[in-house]
């Protein structure tokens, strides 16, 4: 195997930097082959050393330097690929760098680029070096003053960070703007956008009194398409105020969305730069997944301007100290304005299948990284969503008060500051009163703890022993235990809670610090069967081990009085049945088609009746959703029975279809919502549970269960159903489902958002080796490999969510998709690494399919051109 050589940025190096940047005067004359940036930088030298100054750059064409309006001879500075370094300045001086950029060009977007033919930018972490040329590293914080000059025509509208000052006719057919930031910031919030867009525009008044006006930007076309986006940040401010005490702080707050964008979206300061898909909604084209996921990205973005902007990151080592923090925020506050438990549900989802499988890889790392190749590749679920957990642990240790004095605390302290994740945690712990130094391992150490937990019963008391396993991983070979809250209770053989104290506490938090604690409650003589509720509402994010059996399962899911439990217990249930089976199966070397198991299916149908009565149709929906493939192939360390997992898993969902389909039909029927589209909470859980109850009827192969999917396509007037009936309808194959996708496809050919939505589901449904119906996807109009979220559709969903394709035993699904990120790589390196992740776990698979996993990860590294991004993500799962 050929070795790609590393070179690692390591927290350890950290220096502060040579110089500060106190003000940054930008202008811009943009065209879109060749943009003229002149930057004059009032530089300082920080600290008494005599180091030359550097500043980093990257693909610019420069013009001239110039110190102090002195224009320096070449052989003053040296450039190479990485920047520019200038020896033998002044104290204090004024700087000013003329270069060019080509944003047509730019198809990796990331720096100054075009989409759909308007000029933006996407900085962070280090793309503003690729617009000029700067100490671009978040420490530097300055004030901006930008100046954009565009021919009036082409880009009628100018927005940068801040307020506007300025904006005026130039007589030759161009105009320009001019926007002051009074907030110091670092490079990577800066944001430019120019263009033909349309906006539309709402006030805000802050508690304080402040006007502030908003504005939402999009193509002329999507005018109809913001309305959602629009209440939602108004939402989030009014939010912010009420739980934060959090106050917007410029005059005008705008966001524009575009359609070429590596990630969901960039909270520059007062310009947040957005994926359309999180902006753009309508009842006839977007989904109520898509309304809640511009709900909570609007949200995120918003927060960051406290958690990430007014206090930003000292280095890139400190990126969850911003994320972590603002993914927790926006989770509260989409749990505050929606289901708690669902939204609950939904992230213990995401982390289980997305983080805990990262942090048992070879990608695994610390939420607090300690080195880096490409920071680009630690936009991660360790960094974002495991890093909420470990805010949301201070959160439930310190308790909501002391949480949010905390919080209070830390923004004032370091208000216009670049910080660290110690600062953090030293504010929280001025409220604490346990052991913060044993709570920081959450920061340090990769790897998902496992907690073994056993009881006994005797003499009138239960004893139950917790026990942490800390997996070795990521060279991490330490046992020591972390400190962690675990909410528990208890309950009878009829589901009756049981007092855990003399007072009758039906709930406790006890907070584990040992590797082995034991913890008693008394119990009555006559109570024979006592069933244990471990981890309430996921209080900590580890793995639990405990000995239950389907009866205490099939219990805590009728009877639990924590609704995530409930979710839980049930879901655990199906994922045991299904490993039993599978394992059986293995052993027999035949398919084991026994009956249904009497727990399982008196727990599915007592959800169904739930549905009916004081059961949010919602919750109900996500305990009926089966766990899915990728997920019940965590269960299996080594040698994942992929073909086995997908035949039984479809054999399963297709007897309790047969053995409940009266009832199914019934909560179809009878969650029927009456009116047009509303995006509300009712309305919402009705259309996910008939979802669920359609997809689950067409499990069997009946065509009235079909024709009833292809009468909701006909009859709805929203996306929400239109799609779930369809994707009901590819749960088989049938002439039906393919005369409803051909149809579907002609319906919104001129639609690129829904049109991937198409492309999802026709690549879940592609068979193993079907390699003409890739090809056929990928010709396809709708397709484009240039467009990030075009390839997330097809590629992305094809490798993670089809895996008997993917995982073919031909090798024809991992050719395939290497072939994409080879031709993606030479153009795109943020998204040709993201998706090679889907080869990281190479190991877990069988001898033949390892083999053939590695020779294509070989093929995308043995290439000249091979990116660092993608040699980062590639080399390590290699070595
Ligand atoms: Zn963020």
């Amino acid at each position: 195997m050929s070795e790609h050589k590393s070179n690692p940025v390591r927290l350890s190096d950290y220096l502060p930097p040579d110089y500060a940047v106190d003000h940054v005067d930008l202008v811009f004359e943009l065209s879109p082959r060749d943009a003229r940036v002149t930057s004059r930088l009032t530089v300082r030298r920080n600290g008494d050393h005599a180091r030359p100054l550097w500043l980093d750059g990257d693909e610019l064409r420069l013009e001239s330097v110039a110190i102090d309006g002195e224009t320096l001879a070449s052989e003053r500075f040296e450039v190479d690929e990485r920047g520019m370094s200038i020896p033998d300045v002044p104290g204090a001086f004024e700087l000013t760098v003329v270069n060019r950029v080509d944003p047509v060009d730019n198809t990796a977007l990331d720096g100054l680029y075009q989409s759909s033919g308007n000029f933006c930018t996407q900085c962070e972490p280090e793309g503003f070096r690729r617009i000029t040329f700067f100490p671009d590293r978040p420490d530097v914080l300055s004030r901006y003053r930008v100046t954009l000059i565009a021919d009036r025509e082409e880009c009628p509208v100018l927005l940068s960070n801040g307020n506007p000052v300025d904006q005026r006719d130039l007589g030759d057919g161009r105009h320009q703007a001019v926007w002051e930031d009074p907030h110091p910031k670092p490079s990577y919030l800066f944001a430019l956008v120019a263009g033909k867009l349309e906006a539309i525009h709402d006030r805000f008044t802050t508690a304080s009194g402040r006007e502030v006006e908003l504005g939402i930007y999009v193509e002329p076309h999507n005018i109809d398409r913001c309305d959602h986006a629009m209440r939602s940040l108004i939402k989030s401010m009014r939010w912010d105020e009420d739980t934060y005490g959090r106050e917007y702080d410029l005059d005008v707050f705008n966001i524009v969305a575009v359609d070429d964008f590596n990630m969901g979206a960039m909270e520059n300061k007062g310009l947040n730069i957005f994926n359309s898909k999180f902006i753009l909604a309508r009842a006839e084209t977007a989904t109520d997944a898509d309304y809640d996921g511009i709900e909570s990205v609007v949200a995120h973005e918003y927060f960051h301007n406290w958690s990430g902007n007014r206090v930003t990151c000292r280095d890139w080592f400190q990126l969850s100290l911003k994320e972590g923090f603002t993914v927790f925020r926006d989770q509260e506050f989409s749990s505050d304005v929606g289901s708690a438990a669902v939204k609950r549900i939904e992230e213990v989802n995401l982390l289980r299948q997305v983080q805990f499988a990262e942090d048992a890889g070879p990608q695994a790392h610390p939420v607090q990284p300690k080195e880096y190749e490409q920071i680009n590749n630690f936009y991660t679920a360790t960094v974002y969503n495991k890093g909420a957990e470990v805010v949301r642990m201070w959160r439930n240790l310190l308790g909501w008060d002391r949480f949010r004095a905390g919080s209070d605390r830390y923004f004032e302290r370091f208000d216009g500051q670049a910080v660290t994740i110690e600062d953090f945690i030293e504010t929280m712990a001025e409220q604490a009163d346990f052991d913060t130094a044993q709570f920081r391992r959450w920061y340090d150490r990769a790897g998902t703890p496992i907690v073994h937990v056993s009881k006994t019963q005797a003499n009138g008391e239960v004893r139950v022993t917790f026990e942490q396993e800390v997996p070795a991983v990521a060279g991490q070979e330490d046992r020591d235990p972390f400190l962690m809250p675990m909410r528990v209770a208890a309950f009878d053989g009829r589901g009756k809670p049981l007092p855990l104290d003399e007072s009758g506490t039906a709930e406790k938090t006890l907070v584990l610090r040992e590797s082995r604690t034991s913890f008693t409650f008394p119990v009555a003589e006559d109570i024979d069967r006592v069933v244990l509720s471990l981890n309430r509402g996921f209080t900590a994010p580890v793995k639990i081990e405990h000995d239950y059996d389907a009866d205490d399962l099939a219990l805590l899911a009728r009877a639990d009085s924590d609704e995530f439990n409930r979710w839980d217990a049930y879901q655990r249930l199906v994922i045991k049945t299904l490993v039993d089976r599978i394992r059986q199966a293995r052993e027999t070397g035949e398919c084991s088609d026994e009956e249904l198991p009497e727990g399982l299916s008196a727990a599915f149908g007592s959800l169904l009746h739930a549905a009916g009565g004081d059961s949010d149709a919602r919750f109900v929906a996500e305990c009926l959703t089966m766990p899915s493939e990728p997920y019940i192939a965590e269960q299996f360390e080594r040698d994942v029975p992929v073909d086995a997992i997908h035949q039984a898993r479809v054999r399963l969902r297709e007897q309790l279809a047969n053995e409940w389909s009266q009832s199914l039909m019934l909560v179809y029927e009878k969650q029927e919502v009456d009116g047009s589209y509303e995006y509300n909470g009712e309305d919402v859980g009705r259309r996910a549970l008939r979802a669920q109850a359609l997809a689950c009827l067409n499990a069997l192969d009946h065509p009235a269960w079909r024709r009833l999917a292809v009468e909701q396509i006909a009859s709805t007037d929203n996306m929400t159903e239109r799609f779930n009936a369809l994707s009901a309808l590819c749960v088989r194959e049938s002439e039906e489902r393919d005369q409803a996708l051909e149809q579907f496809a002609r319906d919104w050919a001129d639609d690129p958002l829904v049109m991937d939505k198409w492309l999802s589901l026709r690549a879940r449904i592609v068979a193993p080796d079907d390699t003409d119906t890739l090809a056929e996807l990928e010709a396809h109009p709708a397709f484009s490999i240039r467009n990030p979220n075009r390839v997330r559709s097809l590629v992305g969903v094809f490798s993670r969510a089809n895996p008997v394709a993917f995982h073919a035993a031909s090798g024809s699904g991992y050719r395939w998709v290497a072939d994409k990120i080879i031709e993606i790589d030479g153009f795109n390196p943020q998204i040709s690494a993201r998706l090679a992740t889907v080869f990281s776990r190479w190991r877990r698979y069988d001898g033949a399919r390892a083999d053939l996993m590695t020779e294509q990860m070989q093929r995308m590294l043995d290439r000249p051109d091979c990116s660092t991004d993608l040699a980062e993500i590639v080399g390590k799962a290699l070595r």
